[in-house]
């Protein structure tokens, strides 16, 4: 990592460079809500171990976490159901298709191949033990992101329902063949609530920042997710977490990190800091463009990178 007073000026460089490639991509438009969000929009969080702050642009401008709730459902499965019950429905492969797709599970196995794309996400919701599964996520989400105000959005959640018919094909599909371990319509009310949770960049930073430690909250001390799980899920990311562009990003940028079609980008740091981006503007993969810009300055110039 890079001297602390030089952090600031490679972040104001990153931010600055990334705007000028916002015009390369568009703001998601398949879920209508999403529509709305500001093609402008761009910021980034970097938190050191030691807690110290750097931010920039619209770092602390709240969107809905889409796909990147699928690191969350994952840990609270891994917590609930235990590994040996959620991998024995979703597998732990890359894939070279779209997130949304269906075809794999035709034509190739019907365990989805890893936990991050939608069917596999949808899978590993099912799989989620307890009460109230929304409720425990939401606590989940905020003890982990640092902060005790982060709700759903409901009208991006209701959007999402009402627009969701491919992710209830897939559902739908997952259920003919005995893989979901609830009900369609259970699940994926709670599917389509998790992406539809509002965060920052900030939030995410810290987010980072304790998968970076290994699951322990450096600020308090206190163990937050154990750290076999924490290994599971950064694993994961590394692999499958940027859809069908998660090769060309790890090796460019080389950070365990997940996106989410509401424009954020989280990734863990080498040395236990935690670095975030918001930008809506996404290229054709469904990546933030301004955010994986951002990303590709900030691994190489506070060598972040992992390898
Ligand atoms: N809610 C979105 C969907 O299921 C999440 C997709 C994403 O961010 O990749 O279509």
């Amino acid at each position: 990592m890079g001297e602390k007073k030089g952090i600031q000026a490679i972040l104001d460089n990153a931010y600055a460079q990334a705007r000028q490639v916002l015009g390369e991509g568009r703001v998601a438009s398949y879920i209508p809500e999403l529509a709305k969000a500001d093609p402008s929009n761009l910021g980034a969080c970097v938190l050191l171990q030691d807690g110290t702050e750097y931010d920039v642009g619209d770092f602390n401008i709240p969107f809905t976490m889409q796909s990147i709730s699928k690191t969350f459902s994952l840990i609270q499965a891994l917590q609930t159901a235990g590994y040996e019950k959620v991998f024995s429905i979703v597998g732990m492969e890359p894939t070279g298709d779209s997130f949304d797709s269906i075809l794999q599970l035709e034509q190739k196995d019907w365990r989805p191949f890893n936990p991050l794309i939608n069917a596999g996400a949808i899978a590993v919701v099912s799989a989620i033990e307890g009460e109230n599964i929304f409720e425990e996520f939401v606590e989940l989400v905020q003890k982990l992101c640092g902060d005790d105000k982060i709700m759903l959005n409901e009208n991006v959640y209701h959007s999402e329902d009402m627009t969701g018919n491919r992710n209830r094909s897939i559902a739908y599909l997952l259920e003919s063949r005995n893989v979901l371990q609830r009900p369609p319509v259970e699940t994926l009310d709670d599917y389509f609530r998790m992406c539809s949770v509002m965060v920052t960049a900030k939030n995410l930073a810290h987010y980072a920042r304790v998968l970076a430690n290994d699951g322990i909250d450096p600020g308090t001390g206190e163990r937050l997710v154990d750290s076999d799980i924490v290994r599971t899920v950064k694993t994961l990311m590394l692999f499958c977490g940027m859809y069908d562009e998660s090769g060309q990003y790890a090796m460019k940028v080389g950070m365990p990190s997940k996106s989410g079609v509401g424009g954020g980008i989280v990734a863990v740091g080498r040395d236990g800091s935690g670095i975030a981006t918001y930008g809506p503007v996404l290229n054709k993969k469904g990546n933030s463009v301004g955010g994986i810009r951002i990303m590709e300055i900030l691994s190489r110039e506070l060598e972040t990178y992992i390898f």
